[in-house]
């Protein structure tokens, strides 16, 4: 059902490793929940049991409300780590979109009581993910636009020039905690927009003009 090689450019392959998040990295996002905006990246991870072809149907929890969070994902080439200097020119394979699928409210729940989130947000397919394009399409990393239409129905739209860490900012900090090694991915935050999934429902992602992929939501049979 799930995937052990992330595709780049439909020639290239990684090993799937871990995907490192990060959460409230956008501020119109941050006011859409009634979070706080933090000081340093608030950062989590998904396992590789995560990682799922966004071109294929999503599988959401057969319970729960399913929330999209629309991304820009990072595909990690070579291995960086702390306290070199990270050149995302050098480390950074290629670039893509990712669905941060989240069970609201159990995230809800988890933060309420102080728990961490994993069962809200890594569970099994919790990262369909894009293919991968190459760096050079993109004459700035930090003004990229990028779109998830629901139904025909425009849902999110946003720029990685409205991040409140930039990508480098980003890479440089995870790697302070969390060593990132080729085929691991960074998701970089959600913009506004976040809401339900439904089945059925219609997906449009667009990553400016180098990536647009269309996708279909389905329920996973309940557990019995
Ligand atoms: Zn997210």
């Amino acid at each position: 059902m799930y995937h052990h090689r992330l595709t780049f450019e439909s020639t290239q392959n990684f090993p799937v490793g871990k995907a490192v998040c990060v959460g409230r990295n956008y501020l119109d996002h941050i006011q859409e929940l009634n979070n706080s905006v933090p000081t340093e990246p608030l950062l989590f991870m998904k396992g590789n049991n995560a990682f799922a072809f966004l071109e294929e149907n999503i599988s959401i929890p057969a319970q729960g409300e399913c929330h999209n969070e629309l991304e820009v994902a990072l595909l990690v080439g070579k291995t960086m780590s702390h306290p070199s200097e990270v050149a995302i020119e050098q480390c950074i394979a290629g670039i893509g979109l990712g669905l941060d699928l989240t069970l609201r409210d159990k995230q809800t729940e988890m933060k309420s009581k102080g728990y961490p989130w994993e069962r809200a947000k890594a569970f099994d397919g919790s990262l369909p993910l894009s293919k991968f394009v190459s760096l050079e399409q993109f004459a700035d990393l930090q003004n990229i636009t990028f779109q998830l239409k629901v139904n025909g129905e425009q849902r999110q739209s946003g720029n990685t020039g409205l991040m409140i860490h930039s990508c480098q900012q980003l890479l440089q900090e995870i790697v302070t905690s969390f060593s990132l090694y080729p085929g691991d991915v960074v998701l970089t935050g959600t913009p506004k927009g976040v809401g339900p999934l439904l089945p059925e429902d219609e997906l449009e992602l667009t990553l400016e003009n180098a990536l647009t992929v269309k996708t279909k939501v389905k329920r996973a049979a309940p557990n019995v």
